[in-house]
């Protein structure tokens, strides 16, 4: 579901990080189909009380995970999503420029659901296919690279069970080379 909000990375940056998120319109309702809209700019201002102050936000994710595990992606990875507004990582600012967003459907203190775990440690794999510098280290919170103003993905989220399904899911990834020619350069 392509999303206008978003432009190119400055030249030269490459993805380096994943930052988790939650997000659920209206906050803490799950299911309804305002998460797209906000992310395509066609959100309702009058359809609940919470979206005037949000609707003219020009945000987005490249990625969603819903309650049940679905994905759907709004910005090519390649592009530069605008989810993590003023942010900082390892003295770095600018977190969008380098970072792909991913948004759990969900809310701090609500658990997150079993599919969403395994839908994010797959969608991090593939991510670390392409981009294998991307250690664990590199895959944070939005409440960890802007602690003043940001405290998703929260309490409830088990950042120990994400670990543990994405040290599973690892298979060393073959050298640039090869990888290069699978996909036909
Ligand atoms: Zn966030």
């Amino acid at each position: 579901m392509p999303s206008p909000n978003f432009d190119e990375r400055p030249q030269g940056c490459d993805v380096e990080l994943v930052v988790v998120h939650n997000i659920s319109l209206p906050p803490r309702e799950f299911g309804g189909p305002y998460i797209d809209a906000l992310f395509t700019n066609t959100l309702d201002a009058r359809a609940h009380g919470y979206f005037a102050d949000i609707a003219d936000l020009r945000v987005s994710a490249h990625l969603l995970i819903d309650r049940d595990g679905r994905v759907t992606q709004y910005v090519p990875f390649s592009r530069r999503a605008w989810h993590a507004g003023e942010s900082c990582f390892q003295d770095r600012t600018r977190c969008n420029d380098f970072s792909v967003g991913i948004e759990l459907e969900g809310a701090d203190d609500v658990p997150f659901e079993e599919m969403q775990y395994r839908r994010l440690a797959e969608v991090i794999r593939v991510i670390r296919a392409e981009w294998p510098g991307i250690t664990w280290e590199r895959i944070v919170g939005h409440s960890d690279i802007a602690p003043q103003r940001k405290t998703d993905p929260g309490p409830a989220f088990d950042w120990q069970k994400l670990k543990g399904l994405v040290e599973a899911n690892t298979i060393p990834s073959p050298p640039a080379g090869e990888r290069a020619r699978e996909r036909g350069f």
